[in-house]
């Protein structure tokens, strides 16, 4: 397939959690795909939206409504299968003919465990772009920052709920913007 240079895939995902350990039996879901287009030409950021995604394995906790604020009402109301959000990705967003960028490593390990676990084919491209990093080797940082810390690093409004996929996505394409400046 050939590769679009056009325009980054930025994805933020939330997930079931809990406060401490895993309850028994039960593993995290992704709960929100947050997306967006970075465009690298005009640095326009567009189609953002956060799709809810109905936990197969899991429930929301009041623990994870109260870090993300999405709770089981909202997700039973407007969620789709996990099937059907790889479907969204891969056919609204060409994630599998584009490089993709999130921040840190874990919405790459999460979607890798949760596609083995659930038997669904993997919907990204092996272009990964870990924007935590290379904002910290960008700066030349003696380590790396929550993505609210380079936010501030670069006098850049938090625009948004933090811990909302949608909106993470957004900020993550601001940050990345500013690293492909020239
Ligand atoms: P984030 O993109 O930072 O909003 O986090 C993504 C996901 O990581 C959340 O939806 C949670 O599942 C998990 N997570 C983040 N922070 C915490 C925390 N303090 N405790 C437990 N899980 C967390
Ligand atoms: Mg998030």
């Amino acid at each position: 397939m050939a590769k679009l240079l056009d325009k980054i895939v930025v994805v933020d995902i939330e997930a079931t959690c809990w406060e401490g350990k895993n309850p028994e039996g039960m593993d995290n879901d992704i709960i929100e795909i947050g997306v967006c287009l970075l465009d690298i030409n005009t640095g326009e950021i567009t189609n953002n939206r956060g799709i809810f995604v109905k936990p197969e394995r899991s429930v929301i906790s009041s623990f994870c409504t109260q870090l993300t604020t999405i709770t089981s009402e909202m997700i039973e109301k407007e969620g789709v299968t996990f099937q059907e959000a790889l479907r969204i990705l891969k056919k609204e967003y060409d994630t599998q003919s584009r490089a993709w960028a999130s921040y840190g490593a874990y919405d790459l390990k999460q979607f890798q465990r949760q596609c083995t676990d659930l038997g669904k084919g993997y919907p990204f491209s092996p272009s990964h772009i870990n924007v935590k990093t290379l904002f910290a080797l960008k700066q030349k940082l003696p380590h790396e920052l929550g993505m609210d810390g380079s936010l501030q690093e670069l006098g850049i409004p938090l625009e948004g709920t933090h811990h909302r996929g949608k909106d993470d996505a957004n900020n993550i394409a601001k940050i990345l913007r500013e690293i492909l400046k020239n």
